[in-house]
């Protein structure tokens, strides 16, 4: 073990609002000591909450352990203990809570509930720094575009029905497509759509500044079973129109808001194609184009923890008596009083 000053500030961060169950510790200076991420992988089909709960007990020991390892750092030296209390899947969500009440309660440390939408945000600005950003955050659960105004962070868009990582999550199973151990099904998706020969058309769905997946989704899925496609024209075609959807609504977000900076988070912000286009509409409208390191993009425990200590150093705790999980904690419903302070 590294030997570290003790009583510097660090604080631990718990993530387990799905299928990964993670655990990061950040110094107060923004140092990320440790990331340490366990992935459930359902045997077959999506994810069952209670299913990826019980992975998450079961491996919170270890998480932990191999946490304060890498960190080179002791529980006691913990200032504060940040989870991620929503938006999720309710027993995932009760996992993580549960282990964070209890590391918190032992060492009589202070417990800081964190937003995981924000969390995604404020570790993509750490990471790229990015001070006031137009975000697009695109995962297996939330598809968002986001900016800070008048005290919140404002939802500018969003999708009504599922999540754009979850469409092709879906769309890969259907397909039948198999990942190796430890790759997501929307790389894959990724992979077959760079072999592509033709582009079919698809149902484009913008409504005003929201989105819709599934009909696109089940086109996209009835053209693998008419048989008269090849699967690498379809993950083409539903990748062209599920990401042109996403880079229309920035752009009208972009245009609306005049922010400098257009930051891309969330699992499905690794693949190349979506970042080529929303870089494209940044650099149109001269705003400074980042993506978050893939290592930050996915669900981590690194960006709750760093959320945590923003929290905290705004006087923002969480008593055991109203950590309870909120599964559908909104985005703008956050209080963020230290944005307010590094943008205005
Ligand atoms: P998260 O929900 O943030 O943990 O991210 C997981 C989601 O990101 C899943 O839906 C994955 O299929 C998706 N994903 C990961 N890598 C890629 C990629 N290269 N292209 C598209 N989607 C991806
Ligand atoms: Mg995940």
């Amino acid at each position: 073990m590294k030997q570290r000053i003790k009583n510097e500030g660090y604080c631990l961060g718990i993530e387990s609002t799905a299928d990964d169950f993670s655990v990061g510790i950040v110094s107060f200076n923004g140092e990320i000591l440790a990331n340490i991420i366990s992935a459930y992988v359902p045997p077959e089909g999506g994810i069952h909450p209670r299913e990826a709960a019980r992975h998450h007990a079961e491996v919170a020991d270890a998480v932990l352990k191999e946490a304060f390892e890498k960190a080179g750092i002791k529980p006691q030296d913990l200032m504060v203990v940040a989870f991620a209390q929503g938006p999720g899947l309710g027993p995932c969500l009760r996992t993580g809570a549960t282990v964070a009440r209890a590391l918190a309660s032992y060492l009589r440390v202070p417990l800081v509930g964190v937003n995981h939408c924000v969390a995604h945000i404020e570790i993509g600005k750490l990471k790229t720094g990015a001070k006031d950003p137009l975000t697009l955050y695109v995962s297996g659960g939330n598809t968002i575009v986001s900016a800070f105004n008048s005290g919140r962070y404002r939802v500018f868009g969003e999708t009504l029905d599922i999540a754009l990582g979850n469409c092709l999550d879906v769309f890969a199973r259907e397909a039948g497509l198999r990942p190796k151990p430890g790759e997501p099904l929307g790389a894959l998706v990724e992979k077959l759509a760079a072999k592509a020969k033709i582009f079919i058309p698809l149902p484009y769905t913008v409504k005003g500044m929201d989105l819709s997946f599934s009909g696109l989704l089940t086109a996209a899925v009835s053209l693998l079973k008419s048989g008269k496609y090849h699967v690498e024209d379809i993950c083409y075609s539903l990748q062209e129109t599920a990401f042109a959807m996403v880079t229309e609504v920035t752009e009208r977000a972009l245009a609306h808001t005049e922010k400098r900076e257009v930051l891309l988070t969330g699992g499905v912000a690794a693949n190349r194609r979506l970042q080529e286009m929303v870089e494209c509409i940044a650099k149109e409208h001269e705003a400074r184009f980042c993506a978050v390191p893939s290592a930050f993009a996915i669900d981590n425990g690194a960006m709750i923890a760093w959320t945590g200590t923003l929290a905290f150093n705004h006087g923002l705790t969480t008593p055991i008596e109203e950590s309870y999980v909120k599964l559908r904690w909104r985005l703008e419903e956050v209080e963020v009083p230290w944005v307010g302070r590094m943008t205005q």
